[in-house]
């Protein structure tokens, strides 16, 4: 894949946190010839368009980082579409990268997340814990879309030998991220509260729930780093977690964005909110004895994504 340059690569969901970072990757690496649709260009749920462009363009590589994301309050209150709209996505070009004429396509790599894992998974989680019990509830419908894409991927290459492979990333962040007050994750929430309070000079600064919550973060420019490497090395049934291996509490990574953004003042603890689950760990064993690791350290991480949010101020306003 790395060598094979000119090849079309057909990157689904360009402009999202997970394929903004993946095609600036791949301009890096010098790839010319990229496909790139937005959603008015191509509508990813439409068969029918699907399968017109992957005839017309005969992509050599296609990586699915389109999906429909969101955290918990968009998942209860939209159940149907985060199943329905997953499935679709996914099912259309998956199925696409296999019919189109002459197996014009020669890798896929499809794009998950850790909520496909069970509730109450062994931590650090390995691969193996797929589908060994029950999901967390909130997030069934994208979690259950996102399994039905590994299985899809794994019958793809049993039954007609598509070189389809699945990557699991751990929790995710920097540019492109959704800064939403209310319905963002910890690390752009807590970016945007710092960055706000520091600017209206207050003295405290409201962080949810004890602190003690650890949590694994994964820089999306990491991830686009390994989805490459997965590209160029990797045509395994199996799929393939991603993380950096590194654990912080809330509490450490609430001191760090204080230090980062700059603010002053204290930090207040609103113990009404909730913890949530107490550890979230993937268990990248796998990437790494194939030769992988995250490189970006958290603080270089935040520094870098503070900076991006700030210069798009929408997200900070
Ligand atoms: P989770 O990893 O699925 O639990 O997702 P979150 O990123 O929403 O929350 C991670 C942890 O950060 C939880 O323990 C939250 O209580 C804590 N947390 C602290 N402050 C905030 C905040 O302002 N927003 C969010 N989303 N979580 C926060």
């Amino acid at each position: 894949f790395l060598s094979d340059t000119a090849a079309k690569v057909f990157v689904a969901g360009h402009r999202g946190l997970v394929g903004s970072a993946i095609h600036r990757k791949l301009v890096a690496l010098g790839f010319t010839n990229l496909l790139l649709r937005t959603h008015t260009d191509l509508d990813l749920t439409r068969q029918a368009d699907v399968e017109a462009f992957f005839a017309a363009e005969r992509p050599r590589y296609v990586i699915v980082a389109a999906a429909k994301v969101g955290g918990i309050h968009a998942n209860s209150s939209y159940p149907a579409d985060f199943i329905a709209v997953n499935l679709q996505i996914q099912t259309n070009i998956i199925d696409a990268a296999l019919r189109c004429a002459g197996g014009a396509v020669r890798k896929l790599l499809f794009l998950g997340s850790s909520c496909i894992y069970p509730k109450h998974a062994p931590q650090p989680i390995p691969e193996s814990a797929l589908l060994s019990g029950p999901l967390e509830p909130t997030n069934e419908w994208y979690a259950i879309a996102k399994i039905a894409g590994i299985k899809m991927c794994q019958a793809y290459r049993i039954q007609h030998g598509l070189d389809a492979i699945s990557s699991m990333p751990t929790n995710l962040y920097g540019p492109q991220d959704n800064f939403h007050p209310e319905n963002s994750h910890v690390l752009p929430a807590l970016i945007r509260r710092f960055h706000n309070a520091k600017v209206a000079g207050d003295k405290e600064v409201v962080v949810w729930g004890t602190g003690s919550p650890l949590r694994e973060f994964l820089h999306v420019d990491d991830l686009a780093d390994a989805v490459v490497f997965l590209m160029d090395r990797y045509s395994g049934l199996e799929h393939v977690n991603v993380g950096s291996g590194k654990e912080v509490t809330i509490k450490e990574l609430a001191e760090l964005v204080k230090e980062v953004v700059g603010f002053k003042g204290e930090l207040v603890w609103d113990k009404t909110k909730p913890d949530g689950t107490p550890r979230k760990l993937m268990d990248s064993s796998k990437l790494a004895a194939m030769g992988w690791e995250a490189k970006i350290p958290l603080r270089q991480g935040l520094v870098d994504t503070y900076n991006w949010a700030s210069a798009s101020g929408a997200y900070l306003a």
